[in-house]
């Protein structure tokens, strides 16, 4: 089922998500609408806070983008991120490697707002799997770069949180006006916002 995104303006994406103690019928469905409303918004990632839950869950895919290309460890062993995707990530913690690098993001719940953002170049995450199973992710390039999109979603950490303050500032009129149409209740429902296709959304 395709749920609706929470616009910024929501409190919900300021929450930390709570840890999932147990996987059950519940997270199960909710990961699956999750990786289907990512898919139908053609983004690249999306955290629960973004649809409405704060738990700690997380859903990536970043098989579809051509020209940023990613790599990936699945415990220590080389697999092709292509593979092995859509990823699902329960109570994750992340480590940062190396050097960072900027690099354009965009958020889907931040409608044609994208800016440049510097993170690390390799992340590591230890997370549980929908089937309960504990494993360690090494992540370089664009995955590197979803993964603390994410990670930061559910400590409510929003990437606006992280653009030089000159972007900030320049976006400001849009931010405020995304929050007022979040007041009023607006939702983003995937199918209907072809406009979201346009980078790389997290
Ligand atoms: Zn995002």
């Amino acid at each position: 089922m395709i749920l609706s995104i929470v616009q910024y303006g929501d409190p919900i994406l300021r929450t930390k998500g709570k840890r999932i103690e147990k996987i059950d019928d519940h997270i199960r469905e909710l990961a699956a609408n999750m990786i289907e409303t990512m898919h139908a918004a053609h983004g690249v990632g999306l955290a629960a806070q973004q649809i409405g839950e704060a738990l700690q869950l997380t859903v990536i895919d970043v098989s579809q983008v051509e020209d940023r290309p990613s790599t990936m460890k699945l415990n220590a062993k080389d697999v092709d991120p292509a593979i092995a995707m859509p990823l699902v990530l329960i109570n994750p913690e992340i480590e940062l490697r190396g050097p960072t690098e900027m690099g354009v993001e965009g958020c889907l719940s931040f409608p044609e707002i994208s800016a440049d953002i510097e993170r690390s170049k390799s992340a590591i995450a230890h997370a549980q799997t929908l089937q309960g199973d504990n494993v360690e992710i090494e992540a370089g390039g664009l995955l590197s770069r979803v993964i603390q999109h994410e990670f930061d979603h559910l400590h409510g950490i929003l990437f606006i949180d992280r653009m030089n303050s000159a972007v900030k500032a320049a976006l400001s009129s849009r931010l405020k006006r995304l929050q007022n149409e979040s007041r009023r209740g607006k939702r983003i429902r995937p199918e209907e916002e072809q406009s979201l296709v346009t980078e790389t959304t997290l």
